[in-house]
């Protein structure tokens, strides 16, 4: 009997039965603009492999002035279709199937040529869209339904019409951005013209055995956003017009709410998605934030939905269903959310990949393969490097010993996993637990390894880590100043108001752990909407919340400091830094850059400002916390080298600069996938 009857169970949409109500939802990873079809098939191909129901390609542009961002992939000429067949091709023969993301971006689109539905410039691009005309606006339909019929022509089993986040057909349904008044503005008949439409000619092109999905932006999270009326009216026209299935939007990329982000609480909007369910005859997918077979479960069987869209979960784990199916749930390599090797890459112009599985989109390259010759291997540290470096070598077939000096393994995972909105990474530590016992690796917890303790052994990998840097400041030494390692190991007492010395990433993390107090809000769904401010779009259009954020008071004073004068947080992630920001913004903290820490004595830190040194101030604080960086901790990599003993050194105790789990786990997986 299967844990997960609901998840696993068929779905019938006519013409088609898929396998569970698993979707792998659109991700734009970049490898479409390679043009290397093959690595492009082989990422999709090992996701049907793994047993999903139906994915979702990442975003095709219908015509040039509709791609996100100038050169973005698409279906425009024969070429294109004989190269996308090779990814469908294999995606059947691997026993799956794919639908193709259609995304006009309208004023999202980077480029002087994007278009929209008024001329309104968006907040989050430099460029104004030019307002279409009749004629425009039936251009850029036809373009859409071409793309359908040509990415059945490639093969595809379907289209999913993108018709949320804000993108090109959500601009043209909100009076925010449809200023229009002619019969593609005004009144809501006219608003919700476009889209149907759209589907409507799309289905009148593809035929009635091809899966359309329409995605469809359940909550807008911006001011003058969608009622759920709408939503609902939107739904039945848009079941009317032909689509298959409805899947879930959540807010707009320009809201200032995060909706998908680790300090997000799972599962954390399936009741909007619920709402709908009744109102509609077609299945209705829900998404974000749905990161195990568990929760997946937990929705199906809440009647939240008839299926449940994950994403990155899938570039954590390929396998995830296959997996779950096979009652393994605990194998899956867990998506902690971090955005830190998926979505920061995408907005880097870097190919996407995972924090977790660094074969993520690099399945052509990075292969895991058995050894021919077994040899023993010692590892030393149970970080993110040391843990990925032994389980890839005992995948490989290795005989891998892994030693830490501490009791427990995780390294620095631990110190995250307290962070309030870092919950995720218990799961990432428990995964790695998991997997070092089914992998068979000898683990060797409290010992302290000196370099003649590691002779036996035909590899050495040193993994050890860093130390945290000593910013040598007067006073330092008093009562009243702790490491994060203190705090954070909740081995001393905190007061109430605290000065920290660095605002980096491990900065950031100690002021978000000492400005909560209770329940974290990612634990608790009506805290974190109240936090963020989320109403009900049933209430208010949009659903922004007509009281705003009303986070809960702070637990302490708090100021952050760094010596750069750089607005604090600037360097923090890509996708992320934003919330991280205004998280602690919302908590009062002071954040303040370009300072120079004079000294510390019993009343705070006393700084000045400039190079001058100038207008010494002091920041009155019961407790100072040092967060200014690490070192590499190479105290045993040395003293092997000067025995003369040869050893991979790696994560932190290899460079300490930038370190985060990201690199230290791929780079530990890739040692060891040569050894
Ligand atoms: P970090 O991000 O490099 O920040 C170090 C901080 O210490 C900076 O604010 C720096 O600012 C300050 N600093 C450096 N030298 C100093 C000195 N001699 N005296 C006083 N202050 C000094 O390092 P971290 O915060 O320790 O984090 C370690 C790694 O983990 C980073 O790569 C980080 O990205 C990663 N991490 C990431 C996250 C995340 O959310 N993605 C969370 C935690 C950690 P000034 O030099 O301007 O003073
Ligand atoms: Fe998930 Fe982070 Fe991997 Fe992205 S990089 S898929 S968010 S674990």
């Amino acid at each position: 009997m299967t844990h997960y009857p609901n998840l696993l169970a068929p779905l019938d949409l006519g013409h088609v039965t898929l396998p569970n109500r698993v979707l792998m939802g659109s991700m734009h990873t970049g490898l479409e603009e390679t043009k290397d079809w093959n690595r492009v098939a082989e990422f999709y191909a090992a996701r049907a492999r793994g047993g999903v129901g139906l994915m979702v390609t990442g975003g095709m542009a219908p015509n040039r002035e509709g791609g996100v961002f100038p050169g973005a992939a698409g279906l425009f000429t024969a070429e294109d279709i004989a190269n996308h067949r090779v990814v469908t091709d294999r995606v059947h023969e691997a026993g799956g199937r794919i639908a193709m993301q259609i995304l006009h971006a309208g004023r999202y689109a980077y480029g002087p040529e994007c278009v929209s539905a008024s001329g309104i410039k968006s907040p989050i691009s430099p460029f104004p869209p030019k307002e279409l005309d009749e004629a425009g606006i039936e251009k850029q339909i036809a373009d859409i339904v071409t793309s359908a019929s040509r990415a059945r022509e490639a093969g595809y089993d379907g289209v999913e019409i993108m018709g949320s986040e804000g993108y090109f057909i959500n601009q043209f349904l909100v009076r925010h951005t449809n200023k229009r008044e002619d019969r593609w503005g005004g009144s809501y008949e006219n608003r919700m013209r476009l889209p149907i439409e759209i589907v409507r000619r799309t289905r009148e092109a593809v035929g009635e055995d091809f899966i359309i999905i329409y995605r469809l932006s359940m909550i807008d999270l911006v001011p003058d956003g969608s009622t759920f009326e709408e939503v609902i009216l939107l739904a039945q026209e848009i079941e009317k017009a032909g689509a298959s299935i409805i899947n879930t939007g959540i807010g707009w990329h320009e809201a200032r709410i995060p909706t998908i982000a680790t300090s997000v609480p799972r599962a954390a909007f399936t009741w909007v998605t619920k709402k709908l369910m009744g109102e509609v005859g077609i299945p209705v997918i829900t998404s974000n934030r749905i990161n195990t077979p568990e929760v997946a479960e937990d929705v199906l069987s809440s009647g939240a939905a008839d299926m449940v869209s994950m994403a990155r979960p899938f570039l954590a784990d390929a396998d995830f269903v296959a997996k779950a199916a096979a009652g393994k749930a605990e194998t899956i390599a867990p998506c902690i959310a971090c955005n830190q090797a998926c979505l920061d890459h995408t907005f880097s112009g870097k190919i996407s990949t995972c924090l977790v599985n660094p074969r993520a989109c690099f399945e052509t390259e990075l292969m895991i393969t058995p050894t021919e010759r077994q040899k023993s291997i010692g590892v030393v540290g149970a970080g993110p490097a040391g843990l990925s470096a032994a389980m890839t070598a005992a995948e490989r077939g290795h005989k891998v010993t892994l030693f830490d000096r501490a009791e427990e393994i995780g390294g620095q995972l631990n110190m995250a996993r307290v962070i309030p909105g870092k919950e995720e990474f218990h799961g990432l530590v428990d995964w790695f637990r998991t997997m070092v016992a089914d992998l068979g690796i000898t683990l060797e917890l409290g010992r302290e390894i000196a370099a003649g303790d590691l002779d036996a052994f035909d590899e050495v990998i040193i993994a050890t880590g860093v130390v945290p840097r000593d910013p040598g400041i007067p006073g330092q030494d008093g009562p009243n100043v702790l490491s994060y390692i203190d705090v954070l190991r909740g081995k001393a007492p905190v007061g109430d108001r605290v000065a920290i010395i660095g605002a980096g990433g491990i900065g950031f993390d100690v002021a978000e752990y000492l400005v909560h107090e209770g329940d974290s809000p990612t634990e608790d769904l009506d805290l974190w909407r109240e936090e963020w401010g989320i109403g009900d779009p049933s209430e208010t259009p949009g659903g922004l919340a007509p009281a705003g954020p009303q986070p809960e008071p702070p637990a302490r004073r708090i100021t952050l400091l760094q010596r750069k004068s750089e607005a604090p947080g600037k360097r923090l992630g890509k996708t992320t830094g934003w919330i991280h920001r205004a998280a602690l913004r919302m908590k009062d903290v002071k954040m303040m850059g370009g300072v120079n820490y004079e000294r510390i004595d019993a009343e705070g830190i006393h700084v000045s400002h400039g190079e001058a040194r100038e207008n010494p101030t002091l920041i009155e604080a019961d407790t100072i916390v040092l967060c200014a960086g690490q070192l590499s901790d190479r105290s045993l990599a040395d003293a092997l080298e000067t025995a003369g003993v040869n050893c991979h050194v790696i994560g932190g105790a290899d460079v300490a600069a930038e370190l985060d789990a990201k690199r230290a786990i791929n780079q530990g997986t890739r040692l060891a996938a040569t050894l």
